[in-house]
C-alpha cells in the first residue's frame, strides 16, 4: 500500500490535479474536503447548527458517506457531489471541520476507505495526521490572487456567476479558519515536498505531482 497525502489551501489547484495524478499512476483518489462539505450540507438542510458538535458528530455517523469509482460522493445514496460544490458549502465544511468530534469520526472514516489500496488522498492534515507515515507528503501552494482566480473560474464553469473579490475573501477567510483552529490546523508536513503552482499550467503541475509520486514511493 502507498499512500500519496496532498495537502494545501483553497485553490491551490488540489482537487483536478489530484484526480488526474491519480489517474496517471493508477492508485485510488480520495478528497477528504468533499467528505466534510457533505456533513455541512447535510447539517444546512436537517437544521443542525454549524457549532452543535454532538448533533454533527449523529449526522456524520449516520451519513452513509461512500465515493463511487469516479469520486461521486454519495449521502446515504443520494449524489450531493454537485450540491455540495458552492462557496456556500465550502464555508459550512471549514465551520464543521473544526470541531473534533467532527474530525475524529471522518479522520476514522478516510482511514477506513483507504483500506489497503495504492491512494493518492487529498485534504488539509492527511500528511500531518491522517496518514503521518506517508510514503509521499506533497504541500501544493499559489498566491492567494492566483488560487482566487482559479476558484472563481471553477465556480463560473459550474453556472455560479460569483464575483472574484468576493471569492478571495471567502478564501482567505478559510485559510485563516484552517490554520490557525486548534485541531489539526492546516500547516506543511515536516517531511512534505512544496509545490508553488503559482506560475505553473495544470499540466506541469499534475506532471510533478506524479514525478514526485515516483520518485519518491520507491519501486
Ligand atoms: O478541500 P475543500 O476546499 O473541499 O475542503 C473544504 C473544507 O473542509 C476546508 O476549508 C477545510 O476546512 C475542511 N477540510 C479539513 N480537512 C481535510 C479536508 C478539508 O479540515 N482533510
Amino acid at each position: 500500500m502507498t499512500v500519496v497525502a496532498v495537502d494545501g489551501p483553497v485553490g491551490s489547484g488540489k482537487s483536478t490535479v489530484v484526480r488526474r495524478a491519480a489517474a496517471r499512476l493508477g492508485y485510488v483518489y480520495l478528497d477528504t474536503g468533499a467528505m466534510y462539505r457533505a456533513v455541512g450540507l447535510l447539517a444546512m438542510e436537517a437544521g443542525v447548527a454549524l457549532d452543535d458538535e454532538e448533533g454533527l458528530v449523529a449526522l456524520a455517523r449516520g451519513a452513509g458517506l461512500a465515493f463511487d469509482g469516479d469520486g461521486r460522493l454519495f449521502a446515504g445514496g443520494r449524489d450531493v457531489s454537485a450540491a455540495i460544490r458552492s462557496l456556500e458549502m465550502g464555508a459550512a465544511a471549514s465551520q464543521v471541520s473544526a470541531l473534533p468530534g467532527v474530525r475524529r469520526l471522518l479522520v476514522e472514516e478516510q482511514r477506513r476507505l483507504a483500506g489497503s489500496a495504492d491512494i493518492v488522498m487529498e485534504g488539509r492534515d492527511i500528511g500531518t495526521v491522517v496518514f503521518p507515515d506517508a510514503a509521499v507528503k506533497i504541500y501544493l501552494t499559489a498566491r492567494p490572487e492566483v488560487r482566487a482566480a482559479r476558484r472563481t473560474a471553477e465556480l463560473r464553469a459550474e453556472g455560479d456567476e460569483v464575483d472574484e473579490a468576493e471569492v478571495l475573501d471567502a478564501l482567505l477567510e478559510r485559510d485563516r479558519r484552517d490554520s490557525t483552529r486548534a485541531v489539526a490546523p492546516l500547516r506543511k508536513a515536516a517531511q512534505a515536498v512544496e509545490l508553488d503552482t503559482s506560475e505553473m499550467t495544470l499540466d506541469e503541475v499534475v506532471a510533478a505531482v506524479v514525478a514526485i509520486a515516483r520518485g519518491q514511493a520507491g519501486p
